[in-house]
This record gives structure tokens, C-alpha cells and sequence, in this order.
């Protein structure tokens, strides 16, 4: 767990008033939606993701690629909007990612990805909600 200060501060009562049951348990108790569940794992439209949480624009749509792994995959973030954090948990070494502004879970990062990045951003799509390109 992080103890870094983020810019969007709240009270657990605040988020939970924000967030359903769902996101709350994801962004900040940082659960894992099952796979093949989120509403943007099939989800092709061009435009911006953003944080669930605050609104920050995390993943722009052409690095949204099919892992098949069930969640929301992207081969990038957009610069400065992601914070990694180190997870040892559950008996694994991963790299967690949370949003940069308000410290919302979004997932993990691998480094198995099949696009030239190499990196896999593995997102729930409770953390994220989608803004489309006008056009
Ligand atoms: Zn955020």
C-alpha cells in the first residue's frame, strides 16, 4: 500500500457514497472483478478511458487490445497517469497500477504483452469509465 499523498483525497464514507458496492471494493479495498464480467472487457469504440474514481483520463483506445484474459487490457497508459506500486502479495511478484491522481486500483501490469510495448495494463473495467471521441 501506497503512502504517497494524491491530489483527490476522500473519506471512506465519501467514496462509498460515489462508488457502487462493486467499485468501491475495486478502486479502494483493491478486489479483483471476475473475468469476462466488466462491461468494457468487449468494448471497441474509439475514445478515452478514465478513472472511476476521479475522472483522470487513463488509456486512450488504440491501445486497447484482445488479451482474452476477461479484463480490459491496453499495451499503454497515458504519460503520468498511472502509479506503479510493487505487490507481493498473494504469493506473487507484480506490479500493481493505480491512478496517479486519486490512488484508485486499477489492476496490474505484465510484461507479456503481444504488442510492441511488450506490457499487458490488466484493468478492471469497474475502475474505469469511457468517454467517446466526438466523430
Ligand atoms: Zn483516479
Amino acid at each position: 500500500m501506497s503512502n504517497k499523498e494524491y491530489l483527490i483525497k476522500k473519506t471512506e464514507t465519501e467514496w462509498k457514497e460515489q462508488l457502487s458496492p462493486e467499485e468501491f471494493h475495486i478502486l479502494r479495498k483493491k478486489g479483483t472483478e471476475r473475468p469476462f464480467t466488466g462491461k468494457f472487457n468487449d468494448h471497441h469504440e474509439n475514445g478515452i478511458y478514465t478513472c472511476k474514481g476521479c475522472g483522470q483520463a487513463l488509456y486512450d483506445s488504440s491501445s486497447k487490445f484482445d488479451s482474452g484474459c476477461g479484463w480490459p487490457s491496453y499495451d499503454t497508459a497515458i504519460p503520468g497517469a498511472i502509479e506503479f506500486i510493487k505487490d507481493n502479495s498473494h504469493g506473487m511478484i507484480r506490479t500493481e497500477i493505480v491512478c496517479s491522481q486519486c490512488g484508485g486500483h486499477q489492476g496490474h501490469v505484465f510484461n507479456d504483452g503481444p504488442t510492441p510495448t511488450g506490457e499487458r495494463y490488466c484493468v478492471n473495467a469497474a475502475s474505469i469509465d469511457f468517454t467517446k471521441e466526438e466523430n
